[in-house]
């Protein structure tokens, strides 16, 4: 599903370069899990495969479902089928989190359902996550609270429904039970189809997903070393330095 051919990019205003050379495969349906510590370049990652313009490719390729998306803007990545969720979303004063969120949805999957369709689904996915309708109402992220930013990241996975998630800290900063929540909630999204590139520092979201393929460890720019579910006890313990994981 989706192919990331040594992949290198940097800012676009700046000449230092922060991807530098990732390799990674994903197959449909799969949970990978990307960790690393603190300022390696994964939120880069994550942004560049959305196609963030703060960011240009300078070297490789990016391949989603047999095609090179690296040149499309990121609205095309979107009704490819491709999403993210935000470390630090933007607020957003005067667009209502239900505007848009039906806005979205209507331009991804197009105009079938109308207006009071989409609301009600909406309504209904809310509930879900413990927001109630007011929530609906309030300008996107402003004045949320950390969990309540988190969430509503979530609710826009849920209702959006992306083929591929890319999740960027969505566990940092949760108390127990939202972590537990929101990782049911994760774990339910890929059994119903969608597949999932989650990035954290913590083993504690995985240790409530029933499903994950891969662990990659993420230092510098570049994936060092790649393995199954066991290498997050081994990062737990002893840190990402690399004697430490290999
Ligand atoms: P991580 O998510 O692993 O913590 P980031 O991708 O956020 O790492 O950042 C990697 C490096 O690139 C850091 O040194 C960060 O300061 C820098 N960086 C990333 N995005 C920007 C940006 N938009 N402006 C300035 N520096 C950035
Ligand atoms: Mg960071
Ligand atoms: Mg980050």
């Amino acid at each position: 599903m989706l192919r990331i051919v040594d992949l290198h990019a940097k800012l676009r205003d700046e000449d230092k370069e922060i991807l530098k050379g990732v390799n990674l495969e994903i197959e449909k349906g799969e949970v990978h899990v990307l960790m690393g510590p603190n300022g390696s370049g994964k939120s880069t990652l994550a942004n560049v495969i959305m196609g963030n313009p703060r960011y240009i490719v300078t070297e490789g390729d990016i391949v989603f479902e047999g095609n090179s998306i690296k040149d499309l803007p990121p609205n095309e990545r979107a009704k490819l089928g491709i999403m993210m969720t935000f470390q630090n979303p933007y607020e957003v004063e005067g667009v209502k989190l239900s505007q848009f969120l039906i806005t979205a949805h209507r331009r991804i999957h197009g105009e079938d359902k109308n207006y009071l369709e989409l609301r009600k689904e909406l309504e209904e996915t809310a509930e879900k996550l413990g927001l109630d309708k007011d929530f609906l109402e309030r300008y996107l992220n402003v004045g949320f609270s950390g969990g309540e930013k988190k969430r509503s990241e979530i609710l826009q996975s849920l209702f959006l429904r992306p083929k591929l998630l890319i999740l960027d800290e969505i566990d940092s900063g949760l108390d127990v039970d939202a972590l537990r929540l929101i990782a049911n909630l994760i774990a339910r999204l890929n059994e119903e189809g969608v597949t999932l590139l989650i990035i954290t520092h913590y083993k504690r979201l995985l240790d409530h997903l029933k499903r994950i393929d891969k662990v990659h460890v993420y230092v510098d720019g570049r994936i060092v070393t790649s393995g199954g579910p066991e290498l997050a006890d081994e990062i737990e313990e002893k840190g990402y330095s690399l004697e430490g994981v290999r």
